[in-house]
């Protein structure tokens, strides 16, 4: 017997992860108002899924979000992930005619680059569905224009980023980390971190240097989650307290619970502590949680891998 039904549209799904900066070294702000920066990424196992779904031609581009944050995503052109769609369709010379639906695992603006995992996840999603077959060095050519952390994104792993963070030499980390973050509703934004950052250091910053990272990565190559604790670095944290004073509490609450580590997550407001185990980080997002020191928390492991079709 034939059946009637129609058969469902080609779709793809891809995951990404989010990120964590170990160490976010930030020199004097350049001429072009950037910073040079020396960053280790980390990419954390909470993700990000983008289903791409084909649709008939000359449609054009929808997107849909699901997750615990879905309602602060923006569902039009200023969505990094309907922006990849845009890029890679126009790389390719195609009309970017596609269903993007993501599902939000990642905090929404806590500084771990949901937003960059959705990007990234977008452009291998479209490349399998319109079969466009571009290399991972195209894809991250196209990531690098859609912003500094995609490239990251579509990596994944452990990887020193240079430049504005965005050229990349993957690195060896060993075992498995245990982290604990505390996210607030209320934002941070980056640019009035980095604002914050030029009045109170200016052009005196000193430059960023690989060398300085060098006992960070001798713990990640040791799995040595103690010395990692102790070689977490973050050079915009002074400002970020700066402009959220409330977050020293929570940073003090995971030190008193013995972290090995914490420290405000790249430009914030999210604070991230590094634990002993998995008991151990969800007994630091229990403390937040109990003393209201957080408006979500949420725990998870570190290395997770790049971009990939599921
Ligand atoms: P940043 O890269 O600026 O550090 P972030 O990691 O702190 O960003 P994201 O969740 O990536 O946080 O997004 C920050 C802001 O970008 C959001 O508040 C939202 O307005 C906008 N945005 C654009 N595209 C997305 C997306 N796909 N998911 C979430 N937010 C997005």
């Amino acid at each position: 017997m034939t059946s009637l039904a129609a058969a469902p549209s080609p779709s793809v799904r891809v995951r990404a992860p989010g990120k964590i900066n170990l160490s976010l070294r930030v020199g004097p702000v350049e001429e072009d108002g950037y910073h040079p920066l020396v960053t280790v990424f980390q990419a954390v196992a909470l993700h990000e899924e983008v289903t791409a779904t084909e649709v008939a031609d000359g449609v054009g581009l929808s997107l849909t979000v699901d997750g615990p944050q879905a309602d602060r995503v923006p569902l039009d052109a200023s969505n990094l992930a309907w922006r990849a769609a845009e890029v890679l369709a126009e790389h390719v010379g195609t009309s970017p005619d596609v269903a993007l639906h993501l599902s939000k695992g990642v905090p929404v603006a806590g500084g771990m680059a949901g937003g960059s995992a959705d990007a990234a996840a977008t452009l291998v999603a479209c490349d399998a569905l319109w079969g466009a077959g571009l290399s991972r060095a195209e894809l991250s050519g196209l990531a690098a224009r859609l912003g500094s952390d995609v490239p990251f994104a579509l990596l994944g792993h452990t990887a020193v980023g240079t430049g504005r963070g965005h050229l990349l030499t993957p690195a060896m980390s060993r075992g498995e980390f245990h982290w604990a973050f505390a996210t607030r509703d209320e934002g941070l934004s980056t640019p009035a971190v980095y604002g914050r950052f030029d009045e109170m250091y200016g052009t005196t910053a000193p430059p960023v240097d690989v060398a300085d990272d060098n006992g960070l990565m001798q713990a990640l190559r040791a799995g040595d989650p103690t010395a990692l604790g102790a070689a977490l670095h973050n050079d915009l944290e002074p400002a970020a307290l700066d402009l959220r004073p409330e977050l020293e509490r929570t940073l003090e609450i995971a030190r008193n619970g013995g972290a090995l580590g914490a420290m405000v997550s790249g430009s914030g407001p999210t604070v991230a502590a590094l634990a002993r185990s998995r008991q151990h980080a969800l007994a630091i997002a229990a403390t937040w949680t109990a003393e209201d020191a957080a408006d979500a928390v949420w725990c998870t492991t570190a290395p997770a891998a790049g971009a990939r079709v599921l």
